[in-house]
């Protein structure tokens, strides 16, 4: 069981850096995604996404009040960001899937399940 209807493609981070790439590379706009210029562009979509929530107060998870509009919008933003960050970490030639995976590792090691229950403080 794959969860995925009959023509449906699995999104994982190759398949987007691929995408991103080619998408570029029809465009010529290879020359324009120097990892500067990505970085203010994710930058730039960051802030985007912060407008979605900026004023709004904290918001429950799973937004239940919040029209279909505004998650639409958001969920365009998150991908904006997300594909900036793809296209940068291929740029700079970071495997960001391998990457992502150690960061969770080295960060497990370094705030261990607290086995008597208490919280500790997130920092990541
Ligand atoms: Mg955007």
């Amino acid at each position: 069981m794959t969860g995925l209807k009959e023509g449906e493609e699995r999104v994982t981070l190759d398949l987007l850096t691929k995408k991103m790439d080619d998408f570029a590379r029809e465009r010529d706009w290879e020359r324009f995604h120097s990892p500067r210029n990505l970085l203010l562009a994710l930058v730039g979509e960051m802030g985007e996404l912060s407008e979605i929530f900026q004023w709004k107060g904290e918001v429950p998870k799973g937004l239940p009040n919040w029209k279909d509009e505004e998650k639409q919008h958001l969920g365009e933003e998150l991908s904006d960001v997300l594909l900036y960050l793809v296209r940068l970490s291929d740029v700079c030639g970071v495997d960001l899937g391998k990457a992502a995976l150690r960061k969770v590792e080295l960060n497990a090691l370094k705030y261990p399940v607290n086995v008597d229950g208490g919280s500790k403080k997130q920092e990541l």
